[in-house]
């Protein structure tokens, strides 16, 4: 267990900017998670648990808390002539996963390609893309439970799986994902009635290696580029609307584009369209931080920014929206305020 003191979270977050953690644990083995743990309980300091750092903005000064990195790694694969199946450590890059599964051929995914950040995080996370969602391929997951002080195994069905949420997410001081199990078929076909990925193969039927290719070209496309930008993707999630509220922004704006979500009766609305076609706001700066060019609900922080910049940014976009759409924007990104995880902008 390797213990670290005031450690730079800018070099271990995506977005690149913001300031120490007053304790960091890279924590190797199971063991050295549960030693982890109990070196923050008895100091009696927060415990963050921090995986790729993809979704994460760390604040300004030091966090008094202990961010603690489980680094389990280990990739096995099982296969019979129907099914592959993978069991991935929490610190096993997730596209790393997805490159392995396309290169196996098996189906499943593809259209999750290209995604940033942790096995671990992307679970926590439940995420998605394109139509796909890790959930529909999940089958087990081993956390800690901090709880009952011991390893479980939970189903997919008792991991409370929603639209970008998990019971990871819901109780972040209770479970610590250890390592995620993937059940794909060897006998799939391409899932490409989004928009983006139907315009895209315009008419052709692709191979699953072409799939993965095209989203990889999509999200270059449309997304920062890591390697030069700080940001953590899409700052704040789509949000869901009542039949009302959809009805008076179609009304408004007939060319924005609306998608009923069946099972609860709202209606997601693509943010990204009203702060472009209608605020306007694609590349608007504010101090060290900006929207976006091509994709105005991801904000990209300076190298020089520090967090109350982007959260500055966020506020100002967030109060935009309301007073213009009565929406109420919800971050998606994970805001620190010290070692606390808040929604909060
Ligand atoms: P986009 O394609 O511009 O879509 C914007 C919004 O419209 C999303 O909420 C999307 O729902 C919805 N939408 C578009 N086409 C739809 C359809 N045919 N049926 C239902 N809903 C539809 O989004 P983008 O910003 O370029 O991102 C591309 C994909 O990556 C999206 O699926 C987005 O959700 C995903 N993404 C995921 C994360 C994450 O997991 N944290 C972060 C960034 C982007 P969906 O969100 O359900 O697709």
């Amino acid at each position: 267990m390797r213990i670290l003191e005031h450690e730079p979270l800018s070099a271990r977050t995506t977005f690149r900017i913001g300031g120490t953690a007053r304790f960091l644990i890279e924590a190797a083995t199971l063991e050295e998670v549960v030693a982890g743990l109990s070196f923050a309980e008895a100091r009696s300091l927060p415990t963050v648990i921090l995986g790729g750092g993809a979704n994460m903005l760390a604040d300004d000064g030091e966090a008094e808390g202990v961010f603690l990195v489980p680094n389990i790694s280990g990739l096995r694969m099982q296969a019979d002539d129907a099914s592959v199946t993978y069991a991935a450590g929490a610190a096993e890059s997730w596209d790393g996963l997805v490159a392995l599964s396309v290169a196996d051929g098996a189906w499943g995914l593809e259209n999750l390609s290209a995604i940033p950040g942790s096995v671990g995080g992307a679970v926590v996370q439940n995420i998605g893309a394109y139509g796909a969602a890790l959930s529909q391929h999940l089958t087990l997951v081993e956390v800690f439970d901090r709880e009952a002080g011991r390893i479980t195994e939970l189903p997919a069905a008792a991991c409370a799986f929603g639209y970008r949420d998990s019971i990871f997410k819901a109780h972040p001081d209770r479970y610590v994902v250890l390592r995620a199990t993937f059940t794909l078929s060897r006998a799939g076909s391409p899932g490409i009635a989004y928009r983006d990925l139907r315009e895209h193969f315009a008419g052709s039927v692709p191979s699953l290696g072409a799939i993965r290719e095209g989203v990889r070209t999509i999200r270059a496309g449309k997304f920062p580029d890591l390697a030069r930008e700080g940001t953590a993707g899409s700052f704040f999630g789509n949000p869901s609307v009542d039949a009302g509220t959809a009805a008076a922004l179609k009304e408004r704006y007939p060319e924005l584009p609306l998608y009923p979500i069946p099972e609860s009766r709202e209606t997601k609305v693509p943010i990204a369209w009203l702060l472009d076609r209608v605020l306007g706001l694609r590349g608007y700066r504010l101090g060290r931080a900006r929207l976006f060019e091509r994709q105005a609900l991801a904000i990209v922080a300076d190298r020089d920014a520090r967090a109350s910049d982007v959260r500055a940014l966020a506020r100002d976009v967030t109060d935009r929206v309301h007073d213009a759409f009565g929406i109420l924007l919800v971050p998606e990104v994970v805001i620190m305020r010290g070692a606390r995880m808040t929604s909060d902008v």
